[in-house]
C-alpha cells in the first residue's frame, strides 16, 4: 500500500489528503498537524463564486459543507473622502476559518484520512518510509527553509502592515472604507462571514504605521486605534483580535512567495522516497492575495501540480 503523507493540517493539506484520498483509495494518506481541531488564528476567509464553482468541480461533498455555513453578498461597497460608490453582482462567500477547517477535517475523516493532531513535525525524515510527502507547512514553511538550495525561495516581504480583526457588525456588501491621517491613508475591508460575525482587516503603508506609534503599541492599543479610526463604519460595535498567538505587535506584512522548484523528486524522504513511476503527480497548492481578496484555488487529481504561493 502506498503511503503518503501530508504536513500540516491547514486548508491545503487537508483538501489535498481528501482529493489524493479519492483518487487513489487503497493509499495510506495521513495529515500530521500541530494544532488541535479547534485551534486557529484569524476570523472568516473569502471565496468567490468561481473558486466556489471550482471546489464544485473538485469535491461536491465539501463544496456542500462549505456552502451549508457560508455567508454571501453580490456587492462590493467602497467608502472613499465622504463617497460611497455601490457595484453589484460579484458573488463572493465569506466562512469562518475555523468552520472552514472543521469541514475539511470531518470531510477528510469520512474519505478515510488519518489526522494526528498536535503533533509537530520537527523534520520530515519522519517520514522516509513514505511514498510522497507533501509540505502543506503554510506561507512560512519550514520544509522549504530547510531545503532551501533545492527549491530556492525567492521571498519578498512587502510593505504594507495589516491587522485581521472582527467584529459583530453585519456588513452587506464586501466594504472597502478608506481613511485619510495626518501621517497618510489607512485602507480597511470587510465583509461578514456568519451569522454573527464580520472580518475586518485594517491596511496601511509602513511608514504610516510607524509615524502613529503603532509599532510601539500593544494589540489592544492597535485595536482601540482602529476602531476610533474606522468608527463610523462600525455602528457602535466593538472590534476584536484573537491574535494572541502572535509576539509583539499584532501587525504582519503580506509576503509573496516563489520557489523555482515545488519538488523534490530523487531526494530520499521528501516528496518521494523513490521515482515512481505509478505515481506521476506532482502537487500544486496555490494560495494567493489578488486585488479582489486572496483565494485558494483548486487541487485536482489525478495532476496535481504546486506553484506560486503568496502574493499580494
Ligand atoms: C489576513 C489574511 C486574510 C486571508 N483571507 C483569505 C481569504 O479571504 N480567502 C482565502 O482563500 N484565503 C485567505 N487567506 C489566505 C489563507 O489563510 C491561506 O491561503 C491558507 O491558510 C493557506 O493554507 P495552507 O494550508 O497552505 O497554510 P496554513 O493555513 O498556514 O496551514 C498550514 C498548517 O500547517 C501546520 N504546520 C506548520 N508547520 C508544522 C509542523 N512543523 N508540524 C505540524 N504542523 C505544522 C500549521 O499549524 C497550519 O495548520 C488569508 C490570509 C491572511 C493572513
Amino acid at each position: 500500500m502506498k503511503r503518503i503523507v501530508c504536513l500540516g493540517g491547514g486548508p491545503a493539506g487537508l483538501y489535498a489528503a481528501i482529493l489524493l484520498r479519492k483518487a487513489r483509495p487503497s493509499a495510506r494518506i495521513e495529515v500530521y498537524e500541530r494544532n488541535r481541531p479547534d485551534d486557529t488564528f484569524g476570523w472568516g476567509v473569502v471565496f468567490s463564486d468561481r473558486t466556489m464553482d471550482n471546489f464544485r468541480a473538485a469535491e461536491p461533498e465539501s463544496h456542500r459543507a462549505i456552502t451549508s455555513s457560508f455567508h454571501h453578498w453580490d456587492d462590493i461597497a467602497i467608502h472613499i473622502r465622504g463617497r460611497r460608490f455601490v457595484s453589484g453582482g460579484h458573488g463572493f462567500c465569506g466562512i469562518g476559518r475555523k468552520r472552514l477547517l472543521n469541514v475539511l477535517q470531518e470531510r477528510a475523516r469520512e474519505v478515510g484520512v488519518q489526522q494526528t493532531f498536535q503533533h509537530e513535525v520537527e523534520d520530515e525524515s519522519a517520514f522516509a518510509d513514505a511514498d510522497l510527502v507533501i509540505a502543506a507547512d503554510g506561507a512560512n514553511s519550514r520544509t522549504r527553509a530547510r531545503h532551501a538550495a533545492v527549491f530556492e525561495p525567492d521571498i519578498e516581504v512587502r510593505k504594507c502592515r495589516y491587522i485581521w480583526l472582527g467584529t459583530t457588525r453585519p456588513f452587506s456588501a464586501f466594504t472597502f472604507a478608506f481613511e485619510p491621517t495626518r501621517h497618510g491613508w489607512f485602507q480597511m475591508h470587510a465583509y461578514q462571514f456568519s451569522k454573527d460575525l464580520s472580518t475586518v482587516i485594517v491596511e496601511t503603508r509602513e511608514e504610516t504605521w510607524k509615524a502613529h506609534g503603532l509599532d510601539r503599541l500593544e494589540p489592544p492599543e492597535s485595536v482601540a486605534f482602529c476602531e476610533r479610526l474606522f468608527a463610523r463604519y462600525l455602528d457602535g460595535h466593538k472590534l476584536q483580535s484573537n491574535a494572541a498567538h502572535l509576539r509583539g505587535s499584532a501587525w504582519l506584512n503580506f509576503g509573496r512567495v516563489l520557489t523555482k522548484r515545488w519538488e523534490m523528486p530523487r531526494i530520499p524522504h521528501i516528496f518521494r522516497s523513490a521515482p515512481a513511476p505509478s505515481w506521476p503527480w506532482r502537487m500544486r497548492l496555490r494560495s494567493r492575495v489578488s486585488p479582489s481578496g486572496p483565494r485558494i484555488s483548486n487541487v485536482r487529481p489525478p495532476r496535481i501540480t504546486r506553484s506560486a504561493a503568496w502574493k499580494c
